[in-house]
């Protein structure tokens, strides 16, 4: 049993079963054996790979899609580039690499990393370093001025709440303890509260992130005050209510059971991007909608850039091949991956502005 374990079991012994997104909290960042806290978690050794993991094209068209964003926005100088969960700071390397042939671009921006975990951290410090960084514990820690940002994998580490319709009544999915191991359970049922999801599926799960709808509306009023873009990439949904249990575990680059090692293995949810774009509307924003991360890629040239790259380095060829394919088929990566595009203003950003398909 985790460490971690000991602690959760204790808590529900004391003060009965916790809603699914307190257990998730607890296991990616409890302050001593959270997920993230104390490890990094990512490439072959690790539990999982990332887009900017997999290839350094993806970075570099995210670079791309920022400085022309930027541009079309009068250049802003200086300006806030703010990444959220930057993991090892391989995406926002690769941004700057790629974005440093666009004039004044580089050097007008205040470089922002918002993340938690002193792990990564330090990580993000060795491949950063030398463009003098700042890090914010949260999105609040931004300081002012125009906004360029970006997320890649950030809001499906954030935790969710899942909710049950039970005889007609609505519940909230639990962690309990049942003959000291842990297990899911559901609450009495629950009255009438802003945050339900209003499903009324007998069975069917719901699930709401409020975090990530918080951490939307907060980006959404400082593009509607101080201008500038933000690209939101992640695995989810688009749908307009979708439901299901989306939790899921991984570790070792394998599928794992989330109640099993809490604080050992990587805990993610599907991100409603819906709910996302709502929340940043509301605020004051322009949502430009949701492109799958193939089409948006194909659109950012990076077909070209791969022939680009092979040509450069013959040896590579059949690398750099699989990982254009698994950034963009629909079978792998394309399709269920998605990127949503705000803005301050109603300029479209790139890639935004014309249908693209799924
Ligand atoms: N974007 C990176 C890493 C994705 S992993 C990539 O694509 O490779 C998720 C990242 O979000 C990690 O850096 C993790 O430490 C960070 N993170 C998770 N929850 C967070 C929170 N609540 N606040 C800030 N950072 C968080």
């Amino acid at each position: 049993m985790t460490p971690l374990h000991e602690i959760i079991a204790a808590r529900i012994r004391e003060g009965g079963p916790m809603p699914v997104a307190e257990y998730m909290a607890l296991c990616l960042s409890h302050p001593e054996h959270g997920y993230y806290i104390t490890r990094d978690p990512l490439g072959k050794a690790g539990d999982f790979t990332t887009a900017p993991e997999i290839s350094q094209m993806f970075g570099e068209m995210i670079g791309l899609w920022l400085a022309q964003a930027w541009m079309d926005r009068g250049s802003p100088k200086p300006f806030v580039l703010a990444e959220l969960g930057p993991g090892r700071g391989t995406l926002m390397a690769d941004i700057l690499r790629a974005s440093a042939r666009v004039e004044g671009f580089v050097e007008a921006a205040e470089i922002w990393l918002v993340e938690t975990s002193p792990a990564l951290r330090r990580k993000q410090w060795e491949s950063l370093g030398a463009h003098q960084p700042h890090w914010a514990d949260d999105i609040d820690g931004l300081p002012d001025g125009p906004l360029f940002l970006i997320a890649n994998e950030f809001f499906d580490a954030l935790p969710v709440r899942q909710f049950t319709v039970q005889n007609g009544a609505l519940c909230e999915r639990m962690v309990g303890l049942v003959h000291d191991r842990l297990a899911f359970g559901l609450s009495p049922p629950l009255g009438d509260a802003d945050d339900l999801p209003g499903g009324t599926e007998e069975d069917a799960v719901y699930e709401t992130c409020p975090q990530g709808r918080s951490i939307a509306a907060t980006i959404g009023a400082r593009l509607a005050s101080a201008g500038g873009v933000a690209l939101v990439v992640d695995y989810g949904h688009a749908a307009v209510r979708a439901s299901g249990d989306t939790l899921q575990a991984m570790q070792g680059h394998a599928y794992a059971d989330p109640l099993d090692a809490p604080g050992e293995a990587d805990l993610t949810a599907h991100v409603d991007f819906i709910a996302l774009s709502k929340a940043a509307e509301g605020a004051g924003a322009t949502g430009w909608g949701v492109r799958g991360q193939g089409a948006l890629l194909d659109w950012l040239g990076i077909r070209v850039r791969a022939a680009m790259l092979a040509k450069k380095q013959p040896e590579r060829a059949e690398e750099i091949e699989a990982a254009l394919d698994r950034l963009t088929n629909p079978e792998a990566m394309g399709t269920l991956f998605k990127a949503l595009a705000l803005s301050g203003d109603d300029i479209p950003p790139p890639g935004f502005a014309e249908e693209l398909g799924a």
